[in-house]
């Protein structure tokens, strides 16, 4: 009998026991190649020595001090090391516990910038269908995923949803990818419109998204023309970088591919590395001396914010992933991994897309490659391609997400930085097996 949930399958799950590099065992020793990092979190493998010994060293000197007293060391060194490397005038770290908790912070700061600033009236958050930030009541009304939100309806906040960048699924044949990307941010002016400017304060988007679609990057262009009309309008631009930032998609955050730096930036899942449970908000210096200088305060907290042993952790990540070099490395093997999973799946009638940047990829699949079809939800082909990996000994993610009001299947793939080129083909087999044993049934 066990007391724990929750539980994704009627029977008690296997017990994870122990971790080592791209590996995970469980109490009868079976191994499960790390195909997704979790939910792209484990980004360094299981097991880091330097990563453990950071965070033994933090408790043997400091566990915790509550921030509404102290300050300590390791937050400290790691609000420097972020600023260090982060994008455009990013200036202020606020340091969480994870995703959600970001995101819920961002929202609350864009609201109390404008208060202070004197614009009471911008309230308003546009987002985008089928993201994902985070399961609290802000960062879900913000997510516009429709299974996630379907039960809390009253209890969400009404916000806008805006068509995501989706270039499979959304481009016209007869547009070039920047026209398309052109295309898909005037979506935002269109419902600034809509809505009056005056009432906005924020739009938030993942850069490439994660969770609901497996590994959707913008096209060319895309995050440019946003961050150009959010500042005409004065609109502050959020980016969730909680699944796709921390070296994911090949640079330390994803949107320095595509030109652009926000004005609140969210992180966790690879901050951590699974290591601690930390996630953090970055603003811009612009937002926090207006709240600095107007009620000096920025009225939200949570008793663990900038919890010392979580950003020993941190630290200790964030110095793995430069002195080991392994972001240029989530590249060279970001491009092996798309290249294998081409020469696996470019041809079979049932992979329709396959796409992401660095070591975040997805595939999408549809019962028909001409019409792009998906399979009806009746065949559950993702959580079958989940059990198939995993019984083969591989953990990956597949889900089920709305497509123009049909219900789809992906993968995700995320895994490990360190990922060899032999651990690259043995995930392709098992995920061909998985796939086939899926469409099977
Ligand atoms: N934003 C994004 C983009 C995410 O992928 C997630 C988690 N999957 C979250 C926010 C929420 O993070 P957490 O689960 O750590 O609260």
């Amino acid at each position: 009998m066990s007391h724990i949930f929750p539980r994704h399958t009627k029977q008690l799950p296997p017990v994870a026991v122990r971790g080592e590099g791209c590996y995970l065992y469980d109490d009868h020793d079976k191994q499960y190649l790390d195909a997704s990092g979790g939910a792209a979190v484990s980004c360094l493998g299981h097991g880091d020595q330097t990563i453990i010994n950071a965070v033994k060293a933090q408790l043997d000197k400091l566990a915790y001090a509550h921030t509404g007293f102290f300050t300590s060391e390791p937050a400290e060194t790691l609000a420097d090391l972020l600023i260090e490397h982060a994008p455009g005038n990013l200036d202020r770290v606020y340091l969480v516990s994870g995703g959600s908790e970001a995101m819920e912070a961002a929202l609350k700061l864009a609201r109390q910038y404008f208060v202070e600033k004197g614009e009471p009236k911008r309230g308003r958050l546009i987002a985008r269908k089928q993201s994902y930030h985070g399961n609290t009541m802000g960062a879900l009304s913000a997510g516009g995923n429709a299974w996630r939100r379907a039960q809390f309806g009253p209890l969400l906040i009404d916000m806008s949803h805006i068509d995501p960048c989706y270039e499979y699924r959304l481009k016209r044949e007869d547009e070039t990818p920047e026209a398309y990307g052109l295309r898909a941010a005037n979506l935002l002016e269109e419902e600034l419109l809509r809505v009056g400017p005056e009432n906005v304060m924020a739009f938030a988007a993942e850069p490439v998204v994660g969770a609901t679609v497996g590994a959707l990057a913008p096209a060319p262009g895309y995050f440019k023309r946003i961050r150009e009309i959010c500042d005409q309008y004065g609109i502050l631009l959020i980016l969730d970088e909680v699944m796709c930032g921390m070296g994911r998609t090949g640079s330390l955050f994803a949107c320095e591919q595509d030109g652009v730096a926000p004005d609140i930036l969210c992180i966790a899942k690879g901050l951590g590395a699974g290591y601690q449970p930390i996630g953090a908000m970055l603003c811009s210096r612009e937002i926090y001396e207006t709240i600095e200088k107007g009620s000096g305060f920025f009225q939200h907290g949570h008793t663990y914010l900038g919890h010392p042993t979580a950003a020993a952790a941190g630290v200790a990540v964030v110095n793995a992933m430069l002195d080991r070099k392994l972001i240029p490395r989530v590249k060279t093997q970001g491009d092996k991994l798309m290249a294998a999973l081409h020469a696996q799946f470019g041809q079979h009638s049932n992979v329709g897309d396959i796409r992401g940047r660095g070591l975040f990829q997805g595939i999408e699949l549809v019962a028909d490659r001409d019409t792009k079809a998906p399979f009806d939800p009746s065949r559950k082909i993702a959580p079958k391609i989940k059990q198939a990996a995993f019984d083969a000994g591989m953990i990956c993610y597949p889900m089920s997400g709305t497509i123009d009001g049909q219900t789809g299947d992906h993968v995700l793939l995320a895994p490990p930085f360190i990922i060899s080129d032999a651990q690259i083909d043995e995930l392709v087999q098992k995920l061909a097996g998985a796939i086939d044993k899926a469409l099977q049934h």
